[in-house]
């Protein structure tokens, strides 16, 4: 790299040389500045010609000095871009055992059917009776995932499960105020294992959250839940399977006494992997569910691309749906946009939702059948329970009285006294080539692992994974805390202060120092 003078520049030089290379590279790991740390203002990867002299209509506001912006040949913005790709650690490069995320494959059929041009290049503003195609994939969709959950209507249009939380908040909100209940109503009851999101979407709309503490085996109980119920409460929200990866058996009995005190049933579908084909949350007495289309249905997500997070709705609920939805009207699917004079609670996004995705996600489900979506499932679960039976000797499984759904959550017990915690042992996984699984979620138990491997994964892709995690164990109970402490040795960066990262980003760049001239021999 060059910088502004022309000599060479790399912003870790330093520390790269200090680690072994010069260029503090890494064999085929190449160390990339920021664009504006290499681009130049005098390059360019277009040749255009001179414009022909005008007269500038902007009154006086054009802008007179250069834009400051960096430039690239096209070889250089090439490679700049190829090597930040190859920085992203992906599903398709290696397993990705996030636990709570259901990391699966994503088929390239599902890329082929969203690029087709009937859906790729429609615009969410062209007239309706151009577009009946998609609408009609849309309408598709909807019924399946209402079919697989048992419910009686569905919002397509969040664009995320925490968006479809709040979707759904918002529809219960609505139905309280149409019952003449909501100041009344102003309690959430959200369980101590819930994701993040849950408390946040119900204090976001102005609830207050009370939480409800899990029993020692990991999931809710129905006296716990009675016990939390008061005239104030409008509604719980739980997730099942739970995100220590356990059904929650006691669901039907909570979703009753949920009803009998007059509070609706919020259900984060996050987890559904574990279940398509063999329970409807409808028939357990759920009100409204998100469906994170970006985890069950294998839609790209986290660097991968947008998700989405339609929601199912209960008959009781159903009313309150927001706009648009789909209507038949005369044999062709319409979006209906307005709803004035319904329940409706109105719009919660620009347009439909997002449309890759559902093209992505009923190819998906239109390839693998009813049969097929079942099969998954009972493939996720086993994966899991695999991965716990065959790691359960050497670390410490959560629960280990109950074989797992579609994830396992092991804990830190069997790290006390070693010196290795936790966070160094995912650390000391990205060393042997594999993105860690959650860590310290959910916060329920003591220094938490949770492993979700999906089904995705064969046989032998999971006892690779399983092998390099028993030797790390046998590592840890031989005392090399040298392979964990510093941990990871071999990839670009190490120990990044995320806190401080996201606390104080540093959003300005300053130009580094030239490197300094290989010393000469002698
Ligand atoms: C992923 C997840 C969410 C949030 O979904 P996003 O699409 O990331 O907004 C909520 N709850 C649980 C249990 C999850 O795993």
């Amino acid at each position: 790299m060059l910088n502004k003078e022309g000599r060479p520049t790399t912003p870790n030089a330093a520390a790269g040389r200090a680690r072994g290379t010069f260029t503090s590279n890494r064999a085929l790991q190449i160390e990339e500045p920021l664009i504006f740390e290499i681009g130049r203002a005098d390059v360019t990867g277009v040749d255009m010609d001179e414009p022909e002299p005008f007269t500038p209509r902007l009154g006086g506001r054009e802008r007179t000095s250069a834009t400051g912006l960096p430039g690239l040949s096209e070889p250089e913005a090439m490679r700049h871009y190829v090597r930040l790709s190859q920085k992203n650690y992906a599903i398709d490069s290696g397993l990705y055992p996030l636990g709570s995320c259901t990391m699966k494959h994503n088929p390239r059929l599902n890329e082929q059917m969203a690029r087709l041009p009937g859906f790729a290049d429609i615009h969410p503003l062209q007239p309706q009776s151009t577009v009946p195609g998609a609408l009609d994939l849309i309408e598709g969709l909807a019924n399946w995932l209402m079919t697989l959950t048992g419910t009686h209507a569905i919002a397509m249009s969040p664009k995320a499960g925490a968006h479809g939380e709040l979707c759904g908040m918002m529809a219960i909100r609505a139905a309280l105020e149409a019952r003449g209940e909501s100041a009344a109503r102003n309690v959430v009851l959200v369980p101590d294992s819930a994701h993040g999101t849950n408390p946040a979407t119900a204090a976001m709309i102005g609830f207050e959250v009370r939480s409800v503490p899990a029993r020692e085996d990991g999931t809710v109980s129905t006296e716990a839940v009675k016990a939390a119920l008061a005239p104030d409460v409008a509604a719980i929200m739980l997730t099942n399977p739970n995100t220590c990866g356990l059904f929650e058996r006691d669901i039907v009995a909570i979703a009753e006494a949920v009803h009998a005190a007059g509070a609706y049933f919020y259900c984060d579908g996050a987890n559904l992997n574990a279940i398509i084909g063999k329970a409807r949350p409808g028939d357990l007495g759920v009100d409204c569910m998100h469906i994170n289309l970006h985890k069950t249905f294998s839609t790209p997500h986290g660097g991968g691309g947008p998700g989405a997070g339609p929601v199912v709705l209960s008959e009781r609920l159903a009313a309150f749906a927001p706009v648009p939805f789909i209507r038949r009207e005369g044999g062709a699917p319409a979006l209906v946009e307005h709803a004035a004079g319904s329940r409706s609670l109105g719009r919660i996004c620009a347009f439909h939702g997002q449309m890759g995705m559902f093209v992505r996600a009923f190819a998906w489900m239109l390839s693998h059948g009813s049969d097929g979506m079942r099969q998954a499932s009972e493939d996720a679960v086993l994966n899991a329970n695999y991965t716990r039976a065959c790691l359960s000797d050497v670390m410490s499984p959560a629960f280990p009285d109950r074989t797992c759904m579609h994830e396992v959550l092991f804990t830190d017990a069997w790290l006390k006294g070693t010196g290795v915690t936790t966070l160094d042992f995912a650390k000391a996984m990205i060393d042997e080539g594999y993105h860690p699984m959650t860590v310290y979620f959910p916060l329920i138990v003591h220094g938490a692992m949770l492993i979700e491997p999906t089904e995705s994964e064969s046989r032998a892709s999971l006892d690779l994974f399983i092998m390099a995690l028993r030797d790390l164990a046998f590592s840890v109970r031989r005392g090399e805390t040298e392979r964990f402490a510093a941990a990871p040795f071999f990839a670009p960066r190490a120990r990044l202060d995320e806190t401080l990262a996201a606390r104080s980003p540093v959003l300005r760049w300053t130009p580094p120092a030239p490197i300094e001239e290989p010393a000469p021999v002698g």
